[in-house]
């Protein structure tokens, strides 16, 4: 998998912290994506997106 930002090859599975809307408040949840190193581009797959769709109401 290369990066489609930078073409770098450095993609690591990383826990990085994602708000998510819950009502009027915000919380911030530990998820691991995939981040680009080089540059710091996130890749969320389709699971991500459906864990924080859950959370957006
Ligand atoms: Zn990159």
């Amino acid at each position: 998998m290369k990066c489609i930002i930078c073409h770098g090859d450095e993609i690591n599975l990383t826990e990085v912290k994602e708000e998510f809307m819950m009502g009027d408040d915000i919380v911030y949840r530990p998820i691991k994506i995939p981040v680009c190193k080089n540059c710091g581009e996130r890749y969320y797959d389709r699971r991500t997106m459906q864990f924080m769709e859950k959370f957006e109401m």
